[in-house]
């Protein structure tokens, strides 16, 4: 199935769409050469971090406890950016009735993709395919004055597809989609700052994530019936989001066929392993969903105005973006996002309770540390079976004695031993950047503690 009608920001999850020439010679060489070695599926399994099972279903992946680590503090980072960028978080259901859809045009436009109606009573209800239709009516709970422009309003939460050929084992074709979204309500003269801003915030966490997209593209409606016939709507639109693709200085390519039903978008494009491109954040400005919803702000003439609505997604789907990050450093995450941040290794039983105590201090620091004592084998084989944490901690008795922690590093860098607290408090400043580096001393002696 080569159609992806988009129906949201969240549409950037083309999943389906067809590995062409064009597509895989857009891939930097090295993830072209990745393959299979690169796929997430098998990295997935084998690190831990989510699996399915064919009787939950096809496309219905769950999280295993590392995954679900990985995930948290992905959630956590967007919230957070999103918050200095003056988002507000919002919690709305799944569910919709069926008339919403209705009126935002899913119905109509993007049903195919929808899972059918349930009954109930009198009424039907349908898993939403967006979270733009509740946004909308939150934006309309309660008059606006242009005072309150731009409201920024997010929500990292669940949508739904019907997607047919949702395959079992992976994070990118899913039917159940997780997705960062935010809608920002504004008045036409903001929107094009609005949409700047938001592909700033999308540059800023690729930077922190360590994700290269390979290229910015403006999608445009093609031909068919599921765009909304509004040509007016739809050049005021192309040419506010060319503005703002301009002012941000980032080279893009015009592409027919991809827009959302409602609307031209920004797509902020990856490629996976084997080199297919897909969209992972997006940036939409829609004249469409406000009419339809009849959204209305007062503004300072005291008459009635309609507002705009930006919709854009910083990291896509959290199924997607950890799709491509599992690739990316095939289970060597940066510190901050690894499972487990440090290893504590008790050379022998004696070294236990410090190794505990020092685990209970990662807590209370909101560090992710583990022991891995003497019955899961001997150093050497707990060594290995921690390579991809990114500190690892052998406690000898010298170590236990003196408070001394004598940090390896997952890169083979072997520390002098450190008073723990600082140790620890090194480890906790790397984390809360986002550092990509393990530590910050590129020139550290090595041969620290044998351990
Ligand atoms: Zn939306």
């Amino acid at each position: 199935m080569n159609s992806h009608p988009i129906a949201s920001d969240a549409a950037s999850v083309p999943a389906s769409a067809p590995v062409s020439e064009a597509t895989s010679d857009a891939a930097p060489a090295a993830v072209r050469g990745a393959g299979a070695e690169g796929d997430h599926r098998r990295l997935g399994r084998a690190l831990g971090l989510f699996d399915t099972d064919p009787l939950i279903g096809s496309g219905l992946p769950y999280w295993l406890p590392d995954g679900a680590a990985i995930r948290h503090t992905l959630e956590e980072f967007v919230r957070d950016r999103e918050r200095r960028a003056g988002y507000r978080h919002v919690y709305s259901p799944v569910l919709g009735k069926r008339e919403l859809y209705e009126i935002s045009g899913h119905w109509q436009h993007y049903r195919d993709d929808m899972f059918p109606p349930m009954d109930l009573g009198a009424e039907q209800v349908v898993l939403r395919p967006s979270l733009c239709p509740h946004h909308a009516l939150i934006y309309r709970s309660r008059p606006r004055s242009h005072r309150e422009l731009p409201l920024r309003i997010a929500e990292l939460g669940g949508m739904y597809r019907s997607e047919l050929s949702g395959v079992l084992g992976g994070l990118t074709r899913v039917r159940a989609i997780q997705l960062n979204d935010a809608h920002v309500f504004c008045t036409p003269e903001q929107a094009a700052d609005e949409a700047v801003a938001a592909l700033e915030l999308i540059g800023e966490a690729h930077r922190a994530l360590g994700i290269r997209p390979v290229r910015y593209r403006l999608s445009l409606p093609g031909e068919g019936g599921k765009y909304v016939a509004d040509p007016a709507l739809w050049e005021r639109a192309t040419a506010l989001l060319t503005e703002v693709l301009s002012r941000s200085g980032v080279p893009f390519e015009a592409v027919a066929g991809e827009a959302a039903f409602y609307g031209p978008k920004i797509d902020v494009q990856i490629a996976d392993a084997a080199g297919r491109e897909s969209t992972l954040s997006t940036v939409q400005i829609d004249f469409h969903q406000p009419e339809r919803f009849g959204l209305q702000y007062i503004g300072p003439d005291g008459a009635k105005h309609r507002p705009v609505m930006v919709h854009r997604s910083v990291i896509g789907s959290v199924e997607r973006v950890v799709a491509h990050l599992i690739e990316l450093y095939g289970g060597a995450f940066p510190a901050w996002l690894a499972p487990t941040q440090l290893v504590l290794l008790p050379l022998t039983e004696g070294e236990r309770a410090r190794a505990e105590q020092l685990r209970e201090r990662c807590l209370d620091l909101g560090l992710r540390a583990e022991v891995a004592g003497p019955e899961r084998g001997s150093l050497g084989a707990r060594i290995r079976e921690a390579r991809l944490v990114p500190y690892q901690a052998v406690l000898g008795p010298r170590e236990a004695a003196d408070g001394l922690l004598a940090l390896r590093l997952r890169d083979g860098r072997r520390l002098e031993p450190l008073p723990a607290g600082e140790a620890l408090a090194r480890i906790r400043a790397l984390v809360g950047a986002c550092a990509q580096e393990l530590w910050d001393e590129p020139g550290e002696s090595r041969g620290g503690s044998s351990g």
